[in-house]
């Protein structure tokens, strides 16, 4: 039998845990001063703390992957044609 809704709990990681995988992680802070944050956590790193919650945050990847930032240069119109 599979349980679907605790697939979540496998994927859960806390301040000072290795990275698993490169991703967005979605970060709950156990204190409500902060809404739910997506961070980049790279792989090899640890998962930071958050000095406002003295229980921690849970981390949760989203996203495997670090998205890939657009480079591309608009086209430069600023040179005139004579
Ligand atoms: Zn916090």
């Amino acid at each position: 039998m599979e349980i679907n809704l605790s697939m979540g709990l496998f994927n859960m990681f806390k301040p000072g845990d290795l990275v698993p995988t490169s991703g967005v992680y979605a970060t709950w802070h156990s204190t409500p001063h902060a809404l739910i944050e997506h961070t980049i956590c790279l792989e090899g790193q640890r998962f930071p703390g958050c000095r406002l919650c003295p229980l921690g945050v849970m981390y949760r990847l989203e996203k495997p992957g670090v998205p890939i930032f657009s480079t591309t240069n608009l086209p430069e119109q600023g040179f005139s044609a004579c």
